[in-house]
């Protein structure tokens, strides 16, 4: 399944970026950008496993939520809303092998744990992966945003050597985090890109000097191709002037991945485009910050959905997945915050929100399912079967 590609106008983009950015100056303009950077395909075919979804969003709504901190907590009125107009699975089973280890096994389908390994790349392929390479999808349709810390980028892609970072999602952070790749890319492109004004420039060299990560694959390529990564880079100006460094207090770094998120839903429409938060661990030590966590991650989530809602082509095409990795221990620890691992239901049993115009409405479903069904419900989807995944289809999510 190959998309059709065309070439979208500047004009086009801009109007996507003044929906966006309604009160600054239109970023973008300045810029000159060649034609060829804002190229992304228009005549969007329909998903062949789910006949009215075009795209997909899976956010993590990670760092440990426990379902009573969820749906129907007072916590998160904007996930309640999409949960009614959705399915939950309200009996998910997710297992605890660490924050990283946790939220990978959502992406990869599989319950491994990594353990003392928790920095390396899962050796089971990712979902962007499967998307990416056996749904023949370019790297300009498949999307990370994180919350930030050099862990997460590794969810982007596996070391699975028929996967790996040849078939990756783009990687996007709030604080601007890249791999290194895009780094060089960047570094190397310097002829190419159009000449901007100085406070421009200033913005993108600081922008360039916070591009860390310690996931350097050297002499394996590049996961961002150079057409995204100009993109990309016209793009984090566009975001810069968006207002998200101005994003700060307790949970900044999920909100800057949930406004990085939205923002590129709205201007580049990916097909499948991952969020993963971690703000909500601030639980081990406060359980009041961890309440303040989920409702400001419910808030950005609540902007981000109704940004979907909002635009003609995303509205009646979208899917959205929400769920987080794992829950937390049922008791406050001595610090009254909350820890996880004390095996109790409360940890191990979390909600998952699927939203879409292929879903049932208003439907809960109480069976049984585990956090790795995720992946290869989506894959599916997509009309991919992710080979090496252990989880099933979540059941009665159809209409
Ligand atoms: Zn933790």
């Amino acid at each position: 399944m190959t998309p059709h590609r065309s070439t979208l106008g500047r004009r086009d983009l801009l109007r996507g970026g003044a929906a966006l950015f309604a009160t600054a100056a239109l970023p973008g303009a300045a810029f000159g950008l060649p034609e060829s950077f804002l190229s992304r395909p228009v005549a969007v075919p329909f998903l062949p496993g789910a006949p009215a979804t075009k795209r997909v969003v899976l956010v993590v709504f990670g760092g440990g939520v426990r379902a009573r901190e969820m749906l129907g907590s007072g916590n998160t009125p904007n996930l309640d809303r999409i949960a009614e107009e959705g399915v939950v699975f309200n009996n998910t089973y997710a297992r605890n092998n660490g924050h990283y280890g946790s939220a990978t096994n959502i992406f990869t389908g599989r319950f491994e744990s990594y353990g003392i390994r928790e920095n390396a790349r899962s050796a089971d392929p990712t979902l962007f992966e499967y998307i990416r390479r056996d749904a023949d999808l370019p790297s300009t349709e498949v999307w990370l945003s994180t919350a930030g810390s050099d862990q997460e980028t590794n969810y982007a892609y596996s070391a699975h050597g028929d996967y790996g970072y040849r078939f990756g999602a783009n990687l996007i952070g709030g604080e601007g985090i890249f791999n290194a790749e895009f780094r060089e890319v960047i570094a190397g492109s310097q002829d190419r890109l159009p000449r901007r004004e100085p406070d421009e420039e200033a913005a993108l060299q600081r922008l360039r000097g916070a591009i860390k990560t310690p996931l350097g694959v050297a002499g394996t390529g590049q996961i961002n191709d150079p057409e995204a990564t100009a993109r990309i880079e016209s793009y984090i100006l566009d975001e810069l002037q968006g207002g998200t460094t101005g994003i700060t207090g307790i949970g900044a770094n999920d909100a800057k991945s949930l406004r990085v998120a939205r923002n590129l839903m709205a201007i580049f429409k990916p097909r499948l485009l991952g969020v993963t938060l971690r703000n909500a661990d601030i639980a081990h030590g406060s359980f009041n910050d961890y309440v303040t966590v989920i409702r400001r991650n419910d808030e950005e989530v609540g902007r981000l959905f109704a940004a979907i809602r909002g635009d003609a082509e995303l509205a009646d095409s979208t899917a959205v997945f929400v769920l987080p990795e794992f829950g937390r221990d049922r008791d406050l620890n001595t610090r009254r915050g909350l820890d996880h691992g004390d095996g109790s239901d409360d940890l191990h049993k979390v909600q998952t929100v699927a939203w879409g115009p292929d879903f049932r409405s208003g439907k809960v479903v109480t069976k049984e399912v585990q956090s790795i069904d995720v992946c290869p419900t989506i894959a599916d989807m997509f009309g991919v079967r992710p080979s090496m995944a252990r989880g099933g289809k979540l059941p009665n999510l159809f209409a």
